[in-house]
């Protein structure tokens, strides 16, 4: 495989009393090596579930129900999707780790830093001690946390602290893919600057690949390499990040970029009235929403285009083409 990860038409439906719910459809994209690939998409799209899905932390009401997710792991390819639970195991913070939304808050009040970096390491392989001791402290050099920090707990640490720990903790195992949801959410501006300078020098010193699951599209300009555009379950738009940034051809690209406040002009006015459509009725499931949907919008799924210079995006329109 050229990719660490090929997820291919991924499907997730969730079960209710009334009726399966398709949360997210036809969902494909893949990751280099050493590469940052961003996901993108207002708070209910589908982007957690989707990694929750590659990683098999569904809730119980949710399953795959289509699709593939193959990662290149350090015994060979396998699919995430379809591969037993002691191989899953196996692969789990080896070749590829999480950091959990809301992840600071999850540390251990109890246990000191140093023990729970420790146990991350030796929960998944053998270790000697020093060994141990010595990733760590290579581990909070490359976060740019002082060595001092092993000693610490939880409430000794301010957000950004704890979120560079938790990054740590991830790629203790040296996986190749670690895939971040919402890690700067909750931190003030200059702190998400710091986490974010974390993440790039993983990769520029490890080597490791990153999905990174946001709504912030500044900070995602500055971060990562590619980004897919999710909108209700599926990905509306992809390419490379500046291409995507620049020149949007999905009118819900075009909104979202809209809506970002930038410094000494007056607040966007965006109008993104409209009901959000069901996302298990035929059509363009932005079509309420959209400012220029026409009658096909509403009938037919949209095609999918090429952009010129890598990427793709799903519209009936083709001035964008
Ligand atoms: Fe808008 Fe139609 Fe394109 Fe959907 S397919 S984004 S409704 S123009």
């Amino acid at each position: 495989m050229s990719n660490i990860l090929e997820v291919t038409d991924l499907e997730v439906t969730y079960r209710s009393r009334s009726a399966d719910l398709v949360a997210v459809q036809d969902v494909s994209f893949s990751v280099g090596r050493g590469e940052l690939v961003g996901l993108v998409g207002e708070s209910g799209c589908g982007k957690s579930t989707t990694i929750n899905a590659l990683l098999r932390l569904l809730p119980r009401a949710g399953r795959v129900t289509a699709g593939m997710a193959l990662l290149d792991g350090h015994a060979g390819p396998l699919d995430l999707l379809s591969v037993d639970e002691k191989r899953l195991r196996d692969v789990r913070w080896r070749d590829i780790a999480i950091v959990p939304q809301g992840a600071m808050n999850s540390l251990n009040p109890v246990m000191p830093v140093g023990k729970q970096l420790a146990d991350g390491v030796t929960a998944h392989r053998d270790a000697s001690t020093p060994e141990v001791n010595e990733r760590i402290s290579e581990l909070l050099n490359l976060v740019g946390l002082a060595e001092e920090t092993t000693g610490r707990y939880a409430h000794e640490l301010s957000g950004g602290m704890k979120q560079r720990v938790c990054i740590a903790m991830a790629l203790m195992n040296r996986p190749a893919l670690v895939i971040a949801d919402e890690a700067t959410s909750a931190l003030d501006v200059i702190v998400q600057r710091l986490v974010a300078q974390t993440i790039l020098d993983a990769r520029d010193k490890m080597g490791t690949s990153f999905i990174v699951i946001g709504h912030d599209i500044g900070l995602m300009a500055q971060l990562v390499d590619r980004i897919a555009v999710m909108y209700l379950g599926r990905i509306v738009e992809t390419g490379p990040v500046i291409d995507v940034l620049t020149d949007p051809k999905h009118p819900y690209t075009e909104l979202l970029l809209a809506s970002v406040p930038e410094v000494g002009k007056e607040a966007p006015a965006v109008q993104s009235g409209g009901l959000v459509a069901s996302p298990v009725t035929g059509g363009c499931a932005f079509r309420e929403r959209c400012p220029e949907a026409m009658e096909v919008c509403a009938a037919e799924t949209p095609p999918v285009r090429r952009r010129s210079g890598g990427g793709e995006f799903a519209c009936h329109l083709d001035r964008h083409g």
